[in-house]
């Protein structure tokens, strides 16, 4: 039994105003975390406690997901969420949703309550109020530091349109949990309001089973945080899947050969998995990783920069 988390990866320095915020982000880490330990610890299933994780860390203002989350082109909140059992590679998925309070609940009614795996849009936030999930004003979304961030982006002189990734490195950090259970099975899920002064509409890698979220109880459980094209064009979360299942790779090992495809490409990336084994791995390639794991025994590890050498934790 083993949880791990992330929300989300990027290039910040210590002593810069977010690095000043890292005791509070770790805080934030560490109630998710006790909050998938209590699910698992009472036998509960892999999928339940990264759902909660990841709605525990929706909820909190400092992350990138649910409240908190960057703002797009046009100054809206526009969010994308996925879960998957590794079960029997159930998936639910929302995209580009603006009022649903907690995206990743919406994923998984999706995943229970419909024939289908991606919903996008109103047809999402309509399906997610009839099965119940809370339905908030947009402004619940929108934090004052993240509304002045997004200002300071604009203006004469400034690119009209100056993408940045939602990663730490712009304030906040897509959300992530993977699992997996006393009963020997495997979840993951992903939450995110994608990327900075995005296009309306753009869909990231979070809610696309394969890429920015995988699960499957033959390989592995996985979920991504970084720039999201690039984990979309090679279907990371699948690769990661196939170099363990095809090509007999440990989950550690498939994650160095995957991180050095993804940095070769340019992709800014932090990658946390954990196989039906027990086998895990968190990685990244940027100078900080919001990252945290808990294990049986109910040993929680937080970090958000490379301390020493140690940048992976793995088992
Ligand atoms: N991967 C997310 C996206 O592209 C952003 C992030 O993780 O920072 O939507």
């Amino acid at each position: 039994m083993q949880l791990l988390i992330h929300a989300g990866a990027g290039n910040v320095s210590r002593d810069s105003d977010l690095g000043q915020l890292e005791p509070q982000m770790l805080e934030g880490l560490k109630a998710a975390l006790e909050t998938g330990y209590a699910i698992l610890r009472a036998g509960g299933s892999s999928l339940d406690a990264v759902t909660e994780v990841v709605a525990c860390m929706e909820d909190n203002p400092l992350f990138n997901a649910g409240r908190g989350s960057v703002l797009s082109r046009e100054g809206r909140v526009e969010m994308d969420a996925a879960v998957m059992d590794g079960r029997g590679r159930q998936a639910g998925a929302v995209a580009c949703v603006g009022n649903v309070r907690n995206p990743v609940r919406a994923a998984r009614c999706v995943m229970e309550r419909s024939p289908h795996v991606l919903l996008v849009g109103a047809g999402a936030e309509a399906f997610a109020r009839d099965s119940g999930c809370a339905i908030v004003s947009p402004h619940y979304f929108v934090t004052p530091e993240m509304y002045a961030y997004w200002s300071s982006l604009r203006g004469p002189g400034k690119p009209e349109l100056e993408i940045s990734a939602g990663g730490i490195a712009s304030k906040h950090g897509t959300v992530g949990a993977v699992a997996l259970d006393l009963h020997g099975n495997v979840a993951a899920a992903t939450s995110t309001g994608g990327m900075t002064n995005k296009i309306a509409g753009r869909v990231g890698d979070a809610p696309i089973p394969g890429a920015g979220t995988y699960a499957c109880n033959r390989s592995v459980a996985v979920s991504f945080t970084g720039t999201g094209e690039h984990i979309l064009r090679t279907a990371a979360g699948h690769q990661l899947a196939a170099l363990i299942e095809h090509k007999g790779l440990s989950v550690p090992d498939a994650m160095t050969v995957l991180l050095a495809e993804l940095t070769a490409i340019g992709a800014e990336v932090g990658i946390i998995a954990i196989g039906p084994q027990g086998g895990w791995c968190i990685d990244f390639n940027t100078t900080g990783m919001l990252r945290g794991s808990v294990d049986a025994s109910g040993n929680i590890v937080t970090a958000m920069f490379i301390d020493g050498a140690v940048r992976r934790l793995a088992g």
